[in-house]
């Protein structure tokens, strides 16, 4: 064990230590709340979390009792305006890019999938999600008054959240709900819950120093299928947030709740070639290859004219990337999904290797049987249309590359691979009909013309991000609206001014 390791191993055990002794926190060299606050209260004479769930800063064993102190925060937040709620907006976003590069690092070494690159990249980009701003008003006036739509809260928000960003995603809700006035409790993945309780924990230390609000992003430590339970069965919460595949979404689903629900995708592209081929394959490898393919929107098949497939695999290998042989594929694909016991390479469903989901192109070459340079971003292959890289949501940096006829073909065998998840697609074209006609096919909740996948959340193109987009229930990308009720207020007066 490294020294680095070590060190923070000794911090997570004397910062455990100490926060179940009372709430003192070492994070970030900030005062501890108990420096900061007069003893038996909150700062500035403001109340602390009531009974057991003091001291606790958001992080509870039980997730019964982090809905119970959600429910307190949740009072307690909208005791403080819309000034509170822009308070916590700007402490998350503010830890977030401070903490950046550490808690990138202490998320890839929990999960072990992902780019330390992008993972500080996403945490860094938190800064332009959306807050209160986004929530304006809806007015109407006429003959019989004036009426008024507002944008309020549920209460408390379950919120399950995938290993694939684990931080992000939570940072995002927490930004969206609270802007919306809401509290949230969240069950995270537990191959990525520890990162996550820590971050949580350091949220709710800096919002009780600046609002004497203890547990309005509440965590639980050992997160399971019974606590998802509790929390969607706990009469505190009004809404459900799950963000992840076709499992977490079934289940929030079928809890009686009702839940916004960020589900899987398999975001195919399409090149026509009436658009810039160089273009097009930097584009491919920028999103195929961002935080190693772990993003739901990120390239994961790429349908290619024949009449330009040699050229613009010729501009894939020109920008960087590896092209795999077909026994190298085969090797890789072996390896890469495994069938259910006593099923054969008929059965429909593989199971998506964990051990290859999110590692590096040079972890994947390496079991392919290839050599490939150092700093490698993404590897490659011409593959046929049924073949299983295609079919399945892969989250490698390795690319199908599937040669059609027509565009019609294309769009068929796109419309295929997205297998209705209505998720994300991707087209390079100048053909304004083809764009037409893909997204019409389609109908997925993102769709981006000649970008990477990513210029879908901001990242080169236009629009907010979020890492919780809402494509099973409709709701698209997460934002402050997304956790509002509507509540129409009615005056029936002569108040026209004209
Ligand atoms: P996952 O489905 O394995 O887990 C996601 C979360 O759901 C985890 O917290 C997990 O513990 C929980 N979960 C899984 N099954 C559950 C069940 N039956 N009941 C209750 N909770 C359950 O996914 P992952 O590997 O963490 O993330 C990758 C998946 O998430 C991909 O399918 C990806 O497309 C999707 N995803 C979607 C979005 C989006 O915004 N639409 C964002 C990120 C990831």
């Amino acid at each position: 064990m490294n020294a680095a390791i070590n060190e923070s191993l000794i911090r997570d055990v004397v910062e455990e230590v100490l926060g179940r002794l009372g709430g003192a926190s070492l994070a970030a060299g900030n005062p501890t709340p108990a420096q900061a606050a007069p003893s038996g209260g909150g700062p500035e004479g403001m109340p602390a979390a009531s009974g057991g769930a003091r001291g606790r800063f958001g992080v509870f064993q039980d997730a019964s009792e982090a809905c119970v102190a959600a429910q307190e925060a949740f009072e307690q937040l909208s005791e403080k305006g819309v000034a509170g709620r822009n308070k916590v907006i700007q402490l998350i976003k503010e830890i977030c890019h401070a903490n950046a590069a550490e808690w990138g690092r202490l998320e890839l070494e929990e999960t072990r999938i992902g780019r330390l690159d992008h993972k500080i990249e996403k945490l860094k980009g938190l800064r332009v999600v959306p807050g209160v701003e986004f929530l304006n008003p809806f007015g109407l006036s006429g003959d019989h008054g004036i009426a008024l739509e507002e944008y309020a809260p549920f209460g408390v928000i379950g919120a399950v959240t995938p290993s694939t960003h684990s931080i992000p995603t939570m940072a995002c809700n927490v930004i969206s709900m609270a802007a919306a006035g809401n509290a949230a409790v969240f069950n995270p993945h537990p191959g990525a819950a520890k990162c996550a309780v820590k971050a949580a924990r350091v949220f709710n230390e800096a919002i009780h120093r600046e609002l004497g609000i203890e547990n309005l992003a509440c965590i639980v430590e050992t997160p399971t299928l019974e606590s998802f339970r509790a929390i969607a069965q706990s009469e505190q919460i009004r809404l459900l947030c799950v963000t992840g595949g076709p499992g977490v979404v079934k289940a929030a689903m079928q809890s009686g709740k009702r839940a916004v629900c960020a589900g899987p995708g398999n975001p195919p592209v399409l090149v026509d070639g009436t658009g810039c081929l160089e273009r097009a394959a930097q584009c491919v490898i920028f999103g195929a290859a961002y935080d190693n393919n772990l993003l739901c929107i990120g390239e994961k098949e790429v349908f290619v004219l024949d009449s330009v497939f040699d050229r613009f695999m010729a501009a894939m290998e020109k920008h960087g990337a590896v092209r795999l042989n077909e026994a190298q594929v085969e090797r890789l694909t072996k390896a890469a999904f495994v069938f259910p016991a006593g099923q054969g390479a008929g059965c429909p469903h593989p199971v998506v290797s964990r051990e290859l989901i999110g590692r590096d192109p040079a972890v994947l070459a390496k079991v392919a049987g290839a050599n490939i340079p150092s700093g490698t971003q993404l590897l490659f292959a011409e593959t046929s249309a049924d073949h299983l890289f295609v079919d399945e949501e892969q989250m490698m940096p390795f690319i199908p590359i599937v040669r059609v006829k027509s565009v019609e073909q294309g769009i068929a065998e796109a419309r295929k691979a997205e297998h209705g998840y209505r998720h994300s697609a991707i087209i390079h074209s100048r053909d304004v009909g083809h764009m037409t006609e893909m997204a019409r096919a389609l109908e997925t909740t993102l769709f981006v013309k000649n970008g990477a996948s990513v210029a879908g959340l901001g990242n080169g193109g236009e629009g907010y991000p979020n890492f919780s987009i809402a494509t099973t229930t409709g709701e698209g990308i997460c934002n402050p609206k997304t956790f509002t009720r509507v509540r129409r207020c009615v005056m029936v007066d002569n108040l026209r001014i004209f």
